[in-house]
């Protein structure tokens, strides 16, 4: 029989022990009742499973902790999400989402969704705008890993970069424009620019393929995609994973404090130490899958590889703070219908900005006649936000909300969420960090790494990653299966 442990019972290792058990099974191996082939065990911190994926219901009101929903371009999410059984439970976002509004000079400026809509808007000035429209003539660039903001500088100009670009680096990344990589955190764009040179000319050549395949490519400057969540929010689909794998896979409550390798018959197995007086101090696996933030696995590694430590643990994160607040509509001066507002930084407030979580998924988020935002704090410019208790917390976002949306009346009701490590940032040399990883990795058969640290902050790309881990898991233990098998002929006696 051959082990693996999967460490870290969030999205990415439960997609992951769910992938995982689907290949066994096509590979014709029992994961599941005695005499097993393959016995997967996914071991979790806390008693509750999702990390950051969290939905709190009070009442009428559904709160999420994290994750408000999922971009539906990506076809694995819903994939996933169907084979566990939530097809009838799939929520797309209500048309509202399309109205978006950043903060302009105090007030909020819809961003326009078409060109003749952009040169009208009050979003930038004149100045501003003229500067977008010579974006065809800009250059592109030699550096191989520019900023974020040296790129938008140099394409649509600075007043467009510390607006626009800000604010959408804001609403994903919760990032600093002068630190975040293009090409780890928007691969799309970095693409486009190496590609056709300018972004109007990789535009025109998305809507061109797009005609001529015939197929829906969403909006030529992004991923496109409506956000999509669940009727009973994000943690359904972490419910429903965890319910569709068999019962001993899961064990909860069991904090890994090391990994280490040891050579046992001549292969290299994984010593997996567990923080629990109920078992087994640790378990022997053939593999080992850290699905876990880096800074956890930077912990995890440190005895056995402390290269590896210190480059996982380099890897920087942006706390978030999560203010949600539920007003009666009456009571908000400017009407929450749109997905909600962005502030870019040089705007003078202190919030990230606001989800309007009751337009985008109606009344299933929060009862009639009431209006229930987001509100969001922290990121990478203010990582103090985590200093500041509940009462200053709720005192800032008052005012504002007041500033940005004219809010004077107290919130019905009031949530908080803190997360000291809330995304991480892949600033200029994440690349180059994944490339040593990769290396390391070559020499540390067995050992495997997967999460939101690496190769998408998203939801969707945990589960694109969870599936790619599984696969380089099967092969590795094929790997391992064989050369068992070749030793055995070589000396029966074993
Ligand atoms: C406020 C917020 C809003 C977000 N909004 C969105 C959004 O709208 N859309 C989107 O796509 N993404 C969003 N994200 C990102 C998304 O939440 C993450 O990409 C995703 O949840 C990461 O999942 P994960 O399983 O990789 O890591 P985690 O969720 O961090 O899970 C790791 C798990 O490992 C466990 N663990 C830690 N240490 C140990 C240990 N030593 N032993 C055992 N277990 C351990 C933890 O308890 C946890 O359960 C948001 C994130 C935050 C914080």
């Amino acid at each position: 029989m051959q082990q693996v442990v999967i460490v870290g019972g969030g999205i990415s290792g439960l997609a992951t022990a769910r992938y995982l058990t689907d290949l066994a099974g096509e590979a014709g191996l029992k994961t599941t009742g005695p005499s097993l082939d393959l016995r997967i065990t996914l071991l979790e911190a806390e008693d509750r499973l999702g990390g950051n994926i969290r939905t709190d219901r009070f009442g009428d009101y559904l709160v999420e902790q994290g994750p408000d929903g999922f971009l539906d371009n990506q076809p694995k999410t819903l994939e996933l999400a169907r084979r566990v059984g939530l097809s009838d439970r799939i929520l797309p976002a209500s048309d509202a989402m399309s109205r978006r509004f950043i903060l302009r000079n105090g007030k909020l400026r819809e961003v326009p969704g078409k060109p003749q809509a952009f040169l009208t808007s009050r979003i930038l000035s004149l100045s501003g705008k003229l500067r977008v429209l010579c974006e065809p003539f800009s250059r592109s660039s030699r550096e191989d890993d520019q900023t974020v903001y040296a790129f938008a500088r140099r394409h649509i100009g600075e007043e467009a970069a510390r607006i626009l670009v800000d604010a959408m680096v804001s609403g994903i990344f919760a990032g600093d424009i002068e630190k975040l990589s293009l090409k780890s955190a928007f691969p799309t764009m970095h693409d486009m620019e190496s590609a056709h040179g300018t972004l109007t000319r990789a535009m025109f050549a998305k809507m061109r393929e797009a005609r001529m395949s015939g197929k829906k490519t969403g909006s030529p400057m992004g991923p496109g995609g409506r956000l999509t969540s669940f009727t009973g929010g994000m943690e359904e689909l972490i419910s429903a994973l965890a319910g569709s794998l068999p019962e001993e896979t899961i064990w909860k409550a069991h904090p890994v404090t090391a990994v280490s390798v040891e050579d046992a018959e001549g292969q290299s197995m994984w010593r997996i130490s567990v923080e629990t007086r109920r078992v087994t101090p640790h378990i022997l696996a053939d593999a080992v899958i850290l699905a876990l933030p880096a800074r956890r696995s930077a912990e995890i590694v440190k005895k056995t590889d402390e290269n590896l430590a210190r480059i996982l643990s380099e890897i920087p994160y942006a706390p978030l703070v999560v203010l949600a607040t539920a007003y009666h509509s009456r009571d908000i001066p400017f009407p929450p219908d749109g997905f909600g507002f962005l502030a870019p930084r040089n705007q003078g407030l202190r919030i990230l900005g606001s989800l309007w979580t009751s337009s985008i998924y109606g009344e299933s988020r929060a009862p009639g006649g009431q209006a229930l935002l987001r509100n969001m704090l922290g990121g990478a410019h203010d990582p103090d936000v985590l200093k500041l208790d509940d009462q200053e917390l709720s005192k800032l976002v008052k005012e504002d909300l007041r500033q940005a949306m004219g809010i004077t009346a107290d919130p019905v009701q009031t949530w908080i969420y803190r997360h000291d490590l809330g995304i991480p940032q892949y600033n200029a040399g994440h690349s180059r960090r994944l490339e040593e990883l990769e290396k390391i990795a070559e020499h540390r058969p067995g050992l495997f790494m997967t999460g939101n640290s690496f190769r998408g902050i998203g939801v969707n790309q945990c589960i694109v990653d969870a599936e790619t881990t599984a696969l380089k898991v099967m092969a590795h233990l094929q790997r391992q299966a064989d050369r068992s098998l070749a030793s055995t002929k070589a000396n029966p006696a074993l």
